[in-house]
């Protein structure tokens, strides 16, 4: 499936990143997933499920908070070398192995930023600056609103990948992205080969201004997520 969108070093790309994440993922807890067409399957195409939404994406910017070993940025940047990726995680060491990434790969569309959401969500370098924010397994979407749509650009949209609690999660939320400026656009059901459980893109578009008090102190927005 791959094989048929990509270049000869795109692919090449791939390889090398699966060959990092095994060889790291023996020093560090990277992943629980080691076998290459597993990882081709469950990290790559879950990521490029997104590429929908991406391809008329051109120069855009996109944040990917809670990157973790970079998913779903990194098979973002490697597909589309225009996009600008920022991948934002606050664990420092998985940092560092997507900055040994993009320099092993020679990835010049991708930048790092070791933070927490919240932090950077109340920083003018990052707050309302990013055309896409994504994220996957990280928070419940009440929280997980918090730490997004302050740094969504007005117009922007938050892309969170999400399992079967999807529309449970969203609903919770209501409040939460009504008060943070957001609006829901939509909840797409998408579907990776050879898996029964479906995946869910929720789709939240920033329609308004985050008020100045969001997000909240680091922390806050998961002890006491709005609504
Ligand atoms: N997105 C990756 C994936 O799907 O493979 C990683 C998911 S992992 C379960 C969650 C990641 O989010 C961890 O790397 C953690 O350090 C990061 N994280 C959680 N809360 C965060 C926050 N408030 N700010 C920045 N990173 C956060």
């Amino acid at each position: 499936m791959l094989s048929r969108e990509l270049s000869a070093s795109q692919l090449a790309q791939f390889e090398q990143l699966t060959g990092l994440l095994l060889d790291w993922n023996t020093r560090m807890n990277l992943t629980g997933i080691t076998e290459p067409a597993e990882i081709a399957l469950k990290h790559y195409l879950d990521s490029l499920t997104l590429l929908n939404y991406l391809a008329q994406a051109g120069r855009k910017r996109l944040l990917d908070v809670g990157t973790g070993a970079g998913f779903p940025g990194l098979p973002l940047a490697i597909t589309l070398p225009l996009l600008r990726v920022t991948l934002l995680d606050s664990t420092a060491k998985k940092v560092r192995f997507i900055d040994e990434v993009g320099r092993a790969l020679a990835l010049d569309n991708i930048r790092t930023v070791h933070a927490r959401a919240e932090d950077a969500g109340r920083d003018d370098a990052h707050r309302g600056t990013y055309d896409f924010v994504t994220a996957r397994a990280v928070n419940r979407m009440p929280t997980l609103m918090e730490c997004t749509l302050p740094l969504t650009k007005r117009g922007g949209m938050v892309i969170a990948m999400k399992g079967a609690s999807a529309h449970e999660e969203t609903r919770a939320a209501a409040k939460a992205i009504s008060t943070l400026g957001g609006e829901l656009a939509g909840i797409d059901e998408v579907r990776l080969p050879g898996l029964e459980n479906p995946r869910f893109l929720v789709m939240v578009r920033k329609v308004g201004k985050t008020p100045r008090r969001y997000p909240r102190q680091a922390g806050i927005p998961s002890r006491d997520p709005i609504g």
